[in-house]
């Protein structure tokens, strides 16, 4: 038997055979308790966004700061929004799709041609399940908040789902076409797979 506890969204999942008894699976997750207390308290506290609250864009924390402009500015450290908004949340997560969509379809495009082959349209998301997807007719989705991700980051997810035009799969030739795409992104798999849950405790709903 196994338990599992996503890094995701905190889900608990538990597989056996079928043909243990109930029992046998409620006395195995009882033994684990203290195990599961832990994975689930290591689980990130959810942030809700609003003025002052700082929030990673490009990998680097973004303090919301209210100005008397009129139009949002991004510097290295701030993000500006007008004060007379009421709903910075909204905003804010309005500015990042932008932002997401503008760097998303750059490197698309930049590696579809150096693949070869076209995509067929690129939308956004908020899942949690995944940062990308590819399917066979070239449609590629991504989650908007690998804008908050190190740019590297963002390029190797990109980068993934186009090699996926080619290679409809996780084969070795998926991965050498990635290589010869991209180059070595070890790195950036590893830092979604540490960090990538953290960028899912900003909470932009009220
Ligand atoms: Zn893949």
């Amino acid at each position: 038997m196994t338990l599992r506890v996503s890094a995701l969204d905190g889900r608990v999942s538990i597989t056996a055979p079928s043909h243990v008894p109930m029992r046998d699976i409620e006395a195995f997750v009882l033994e684990k308790e203290a195990w599961l207390q832990d994975k689930v308290s290591a689980m990130p506290e959810p942030v809700p966004v609003t003025f002052y609250t700082a929030i990673p864009i490009h990998g680097m924390l973004h303090d919301i700061v209210p100005f008397g402009g009129n139009r949002m500015e991004i510097s290295k450290n701030h993000l500006y929004i007008p004060e007379k908004i009421k709903l910075p949340n909204a905003i804010t997560v309005a500015f990042l799709k932008i932002l997401a969509r503008d760097q998303i379809i750059q490197e698309a495009d930049f590696y579809a041609l150096k693949l070869g082959l076209p995509y067929a349209k690129i939308s956004l998301r908020d899942v949690k399940s995944r940062w990308g997807s590819c399917n066979d007719q070239g449609a590629m989705m991504f989650s908007w908040r690998l804008i908050m991700a190190p740019p590297k980051v963002l390029t190797y997810v990109v980068a993934h789902e186009v090699a996926h035009l080619r290679h409809m799969n996780h084969s070795n030739q998926f991965w050498n076409e990635l290589r010869s795409l991209l180059g070595e992104y070890r790195e950036e798999k590893q830092w979604l797979r540490e960090n990538g849950a953290t960028l899912h405790k900003y909470k932009f709903k009220d």
